[in-house]
Parts: C-alpha cells; structure tokens; sequence
C-alpha cells in the first residue's frame, strides 16, 4: 500500500484538475480546492498539442476534447502583409492524436472538471489555503474558511501567483516582467486561416489561432512597459493603433474592434524554479513552477504533464517520497527549461526584427531555418512523456 493516501490540490486550473484526477484514478482520496468561487474560466481558446492530447488521453477524455475542437497540423511564417515565408508540417502526433487540437478554454475545463468527478475528487470552491503547518508524516492546511484538512500531500498548482510557491520559497522566485505584452481578441474564423499562423511585423508579431469552423483568436505580440496602466476601456482603440501596419484579414480585424471586442491583455511574464520543486510534503507544479513565452503554445501543456506525471511518480511506490518528488522535479524541470528557453529565444529573435531592413534578413533567415528550429522543438515535444 503506498503511503499517499490523501492529497490536497490547490488550484483548479489544467495542472490541478489533470493531477488531482490523475491521482484520484490511481485509488488517492482527493480534495481540491479552487479560490474562484465558479468554474466559469474566463479566457479565449487554448490550442492543445499532442503532447496535451496525450495526458487526456490517458485520463480517458480525448474523444470528448477532439469532438469539441478543432484540430490542425500545420503553422505558417508570413510577413505583415501575409506575403507566405514560410510553412511548416508540425511532426506532432500519430494517427489517434493529432498535432493540435484548439478549443475553448471553458469547454476544457468542464471536461476536466467532469472526468475530476467521475473519478471521486471532492471540489470545493470559493477557498485558498490560509496556513499550511508541515509535519514530517503529513501536512495540516488551514483553509480559508477555517476548517483544517490533514494529508499526505499538498500539491500546489495555483497558477503564476502561486501562494504554494510563496510558502516554499518566499520571494525567491518571482514572474520577472518580459517587457513584452500579448493582446488577444477572439474573432470570426477567415476561411483563408487553417492552421496557426503568425504575421512578422515591424516591432511586432500578430498571428490567429484557430478554435472552431467559425471561430479563432488573433494574438499580437509586442514590447509592453511593465508599470503601463492599460484601461480595458481604451483596449479596442489600442489593438487597433497597434495592428496598424498589418495587411490582409487583420487590418479587417483591426477595423471592426469596438467595445464589445472580447479583448484580453496580459503582460508576458516569465517564470522557471529550479528543482526541486518541493520541500517535505508540499510541491508545486504547472504555472506555478514555470510560465513560458506562450510561443509553443505550451502552457497548460506542461501544466497538464506536471500533474500526470506528479502523480505517477509519487505513487510508483519505490524509495522515500523526497526521491519520488525528486524524480518529478527533475525529470519536468528539464522537459519545461526547453519550453522555456526555446519559446523565449523565439520571442527576442522576433521581436529585435525593428527596421525594414531587419525584416528583409529575417525573412531570408526564417525560409531557410524556422522550419528545422520547429521541427528540432517537435521532436522533444512529441518524445512519450506519459
Ligand atoms: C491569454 C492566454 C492564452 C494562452 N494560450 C495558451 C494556449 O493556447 N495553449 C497553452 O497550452 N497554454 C496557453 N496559455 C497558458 C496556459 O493558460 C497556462 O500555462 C495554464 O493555464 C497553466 O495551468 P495551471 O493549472 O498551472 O494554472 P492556472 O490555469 O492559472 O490555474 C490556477 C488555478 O488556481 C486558482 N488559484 C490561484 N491561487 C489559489 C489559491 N491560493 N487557492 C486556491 N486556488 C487558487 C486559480 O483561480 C486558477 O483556477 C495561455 C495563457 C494566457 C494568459
């Protein structure tokens, strides 16, 4: 009998719902804890790569995910006038999983908030972690709402601001501001855009990703003073002063936004902790232990293996739960650090073309080399994980 009997997960995002119904399916009595007091997830779509589909395939959800999305294998390179540099096949996928599958973000978490159910975790919302008093044989959490739960495990997945993270490594490891910010806005689905794609611009990228037959979001990518105090009700006027050298399905974007555009902005803010990721009986994963440029797209991707494989090793049952949690550090640190520095680079590289002339050299640069560089990232990405 192994000696996780009991886990408290905090946070009910991607890494949350994937671990703690990871553990519950292996026999581990399960709570988890959200602090929004609904699961109604604000957001556009997320895309979801193989690597992803694999997680949910093994917590036996990929039909559901696949019959709610939107699947492509493809994404192309253009200049901002959507003149093509370059198009690449993902090496992603096999013939039950394809190379991505985007969908809405919502649709996501009620499958994963579903299969939770199913699998016998309690969910209570509305409630954070008040104080968390470690002992070496167990954990006492003291919630929000003053009630004490005692487990084996605390596993913190409570997104970027991690609390978790806070109380194992105070303000040692904080989001440091990129300088770079991402404006999305959900929009009709051109029948010209069949897979992701990004636009190279002048001191800026713009791209779109499907969702649906009729739906996808459009992404802009550009630098973004850290203490910029953006009014949501300036947003549309912004995106659009900010897409103004864009050609093609975007200058048609940018002039119908209007204050009933969904627009979402969020600075870019990157994160990696290094391993271990735990100390005693409290350990931490997804956006809690890293954020990535959201280049590869890899976000709830990582989170979603995290807490699979959060649980697998900690129940694989051989040596001491400090070795068990040191192989998951380990072994996700090493997988999320490529995420991390890959999409990074990805984003100053992008981001440094300033002058026409830059532009010129990148175009050259990209036809020849991007579609090595993403097919170097498929390989690591598609390598069986789970
Ligand atoms: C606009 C945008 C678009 C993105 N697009 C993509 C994409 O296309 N593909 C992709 O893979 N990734 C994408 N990402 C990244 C992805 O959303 C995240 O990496 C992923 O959601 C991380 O999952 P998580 O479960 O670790 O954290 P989160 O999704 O942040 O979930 C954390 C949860 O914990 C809860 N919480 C926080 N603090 C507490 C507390 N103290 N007590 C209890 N609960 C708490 C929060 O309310 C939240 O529900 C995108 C991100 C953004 C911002």
């Amino acid at each position: 009998m192994n000696d996780i009997r009991r886990v408290l997960v905090v946070g009910g995002g991607v890494g949350g719902l994937t671990a703690a119904t990871a553990f519950a399916r292996r026999g581990v009595e399960v709570l988890l804890i959200e602090r929004r007091p609904a699961f109604d997830v604000p957001g556009v779509g997320l895309g979801q790569p193989t690597n992803a589909l694999r997680v949910y395939d093994a917590l036996g959800v990929l039909p559901e995910i696949l019959a709610s999305g939107f699947a492509y294998d493809r994404m192309f390179i253009f200049d901002q006038n959507r003149e093509l540099i370059v198009a690449h096949k993902f090496l992603l996928g096999d013939a039950k999983v394809p190379a991505f599958c985007a969908l809405s973000r919502l649709r996501l978490h009620e499958i994963l908030l579903a299969a939770a159910g199913r699998a016998g975790v309690e969910v209570r919302t509305g409630l954070t972690v008040g104080e968390i008093h470690e002992e070496p044989d167990r954990v006492v959490a003291v919630l929000s709402d003053g009630r004490s739960e005692t487990v084996d495990l605390l596993a913190g997945f409570d997104g970027i601001r991690s609390t978790t993270r806070q109380h194992l490594f105070g303000t040692a490891f904080v989001p440091h501001a990129s300088g770079y910010g991402g404006w999305r806005v959900q929009v009709p689905r051109p029948a010209c855009v069949r897979g992701m794609e990004f636009l190279q611009g002048i001191g800026s990228k713009t791209g779109a990703m499907p969702l649906a037959d009729d739906l996808m979001y459009l992404f802009h990518i550009r630098p973004e003073a850290p203490d910029a105090a953006l009014e949501r009700r300036d947003y549309p006027r912004l995106l659009k002063e900010r897409l103004a050298q864009y050609g093609s399905y975007v200058a048609e974007i940018a002039g119908s936004l209007d204050e009933n555009s969904d627009i979402v902005y969020s600075p870019i803010e990157p994160i990696l902790v290094p391993w271990p990721w735990f100390r005693g009986r409290v350990v931490i994963g997804g956006d809690a232990a890293h954020t990535s440029p959201p280049h590869l797209t890899q976000g709830a991707a990582m989170a979603a293996e995290d807490g699979y494989i959060l649980a697998r090793e900690v129940l694989a049952g051989d040596g001491a739960l400090d070795e068990r949690l040191m192989r998951y550090s380990q072994t996700r640190h090493a997988r999320c650090a490529f995420v991390y520095t890959f999409s990074y680079q990805w984003m100053l590289d992008e981001q440094s073309v300033r002058t026409a002339k830059d532009l010129a050299a990148a175009r050259i640069e990209l036809a020849q080399n991007a579609s090595t560089r993403l097919a170097a990232s498929d390989r690591i990405l598609d390598s069986r994980v789970i």
